[in-house]
């Protein structure tokens, strides 16, 4: 194992503030917190003067495939709207493009100071054992850190949500109605063997378990997520009241709400997170609390698609274990963990002028950091302390951001966007320096990344126009039945 002593930087160490600390770097983890100054013998020199190093930013919720989506999202979609008009986006896509958006999403977090993520991609139309293996592949190539579940539903929207398809006649009546996705028995069979034979090794790159959205899914197919979750013991995730609309239809569809239903089904779990949590009621966050249950918050996309406003400070003093997410390039539509971060402190602001109510900056980086990681069930990881895992950030002192430099993390959450980031090293592994990914050729992504999305929206235009007739009706069905309620 090799060993690293980086100096010269001002380090946020713990959950304390910057010093000038020198890190000693040992395999995949900090080996050691060293006063400035001491020097170790067989120690790699890394000088990093002028530099804030943090730990990297880690992302609780994304979707690698939106990568290849970007701008294909109408700028007036809301998420049931995006649900159906934007399948056309996903359909027809090879192994290849699945570990292609993986590399891209892996580029982009990279880039903007993110070390690890949970990603739900997707896979119609339905998850496959290679496809699955691909994307795990493509992460431990590009040296990210993250947990990999395909995002499976039994049941299409048009299917999940009650009194929808009634809403639709003639001929795009039939279309819809003639969709289906593949029986749950054999998604959970393909789910398990992926799973089961995972092909990378696991300190970086894990799988986990990822039900789409409850309302798309039958009790049956949720259980069986839940006893996979516990019995390979990794993390599930879901997009957790993200809408109104959904609470509305839970109500509708089971008498009771969101959290209720998984509670009696027993899915909540340490191991359980949501996405979202916008429209969360106290007895709900009471219970993901009871069940060290997780939510986390992704604040951009809940503005791109007029979700609402999370109560981020309500769910914290609930006590349910609080990251911060990006989602996915198609409904944020860039995946900056930074930004995500600002967001959590700045919206809890627009929410009332009582100050002790809001999310403070070092609460918010904690969210992105440490807060994320739990969710992701990754030990020692979010934070600069001996032992844990060497994913850092290296910001550039000299950036405006920092001039002057007073308080320095209220001045990165605050003001950073990813355009100090200089270096990012993950598990040990510098990936990222002098403008350019180290371990991919970013030039040969572009390229296959343009050819792949002219390929995808050629093959799927008469989805396309399928789709957005589709969403026009599901816009309607959604501001008649919110509207009654
Ligand atoms: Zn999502």
């Amino acid at each position: 194992m090799s060993r690293t002593l980086i100096h010269g930087a001002q380090v946020l160490v713990g959950t304390g503030d910057f010093a000038e600390v020198s890190l000693l770097i040992d395999g995949d983890r900090i080996a050691a917190i060293l006063p400035k100054g001491e020097t170790v013998e067989d120690a790699k020199d890394l000088d990093a003067r002028d530099r804030l190093i943090i730990p990297g930013l880690v992302n609780g919720h994304t979707h690698s495939h939106g990568a290849l989506a970007r701008g294909g999202v109408p700028d007036d979609a809301i998420l049931e709207t995006f649900l159906a008009g934007s399948a056309w986006l996903n359909i027809g896509r090879s192994h290849d493009d699945l570990a292609l958006c993986a590399q891209l999403s892996a580029v982009e977090l990279i880039r903007k100071g993110c070390t690890a993520c949970f990603d739900l991609f997707i896979e119609l139309p339905g998850p496959t054992v290679a496809g699955t293996h691909a994307v795990a592949q493509a992460y431990h190539e590009v040296g990210l850190r993250a947990v990999v579940a395909p995002m499976i539903a039994d049941q299409t929207i048009y299917q999940a949500l009650p009194g929808l398809l009634e809403a639709f006649d003639g001929p795009l009546k039939d279309a819809v109605a003639s969709l289906s996705l593949p029986d749950w028995n054999s998604t959970m069979a393909v789910c398990a063997e992926a799973l089961r034979h995972w092909p990378v090794p696991t300190d970086r790159v894990r799988p986990g378990v990822g039900p789409t959205i409850p309302l798309h899914c039958s009790e049956s197919f949720l259980q069986a997520c839940a006893r996979l979750s516990e019995e390979m013991d990794v993390p599930l995730q879901t997009h957790l009241a993200e809408t109104r609309m959904q609470q509305v239809m839970a109500q509708r569809k089971y008498g009771t709400s969101l959290v209720e239903h998984l509670s009696t089904l027993g899915l909540l779990s340490a191991r359980f997170s949501g996405a979202h949590g916008v429209w969360l009621s106290d007895p709900e966050m009471a219970l993901l609390a009871n069940a060290q249950a997780g939510i986390s918050h992704n604040p951009m996309s809940n503005l791109r698609i007029g979700s609402g406003i999370a109560p981020v400070r309500r769910m914290a003093d609930a006590g349910v274990a609080m990251g911060i997410g990006t989602d996915a390039s198609n409904t944020s539509d860039g995946q900056n963990m930074f930004e995500a971060t600002r967001f959590a402190a700045t919206l809890s602001r627009a929410q009332t002028i009582d100050s002790a109510e809001w999310v403070r900056a070092r609460e918010a980086f904690n969210m992105a950091t440490i807060g994320s990681a739990r969710l992701l069930g990754f030990d020692k990881l979010g934070q600069i302390a001996q032992g844990w895992a060497a994913d850092l950030v290296f910001l550039d002192a000299g950036y405006c951001h920092y001039t002057p430099q007073r308080n320095t993390l209220d001045q990165i959450v605050f003001a950073e966007t990813g355009a100090a980031v200089r270096e990012v090293m993950i598990a040990g592994q510098m990936v990222f320096a002098g403008d350019r990914m180290l371990t991919l050729d970013e030039t040969a992504l572009r390229a296959r990344a343009i050819a792949a999305a002219e390929r995808i929206t050629h093959a799927n235009a008469d989805a396309r126009v399928m789709n957005a007739a589709a969403a026009e009706v599901v816009k309607g069905f959604c501001l008649r039945n919110c509207a009654a309620h």
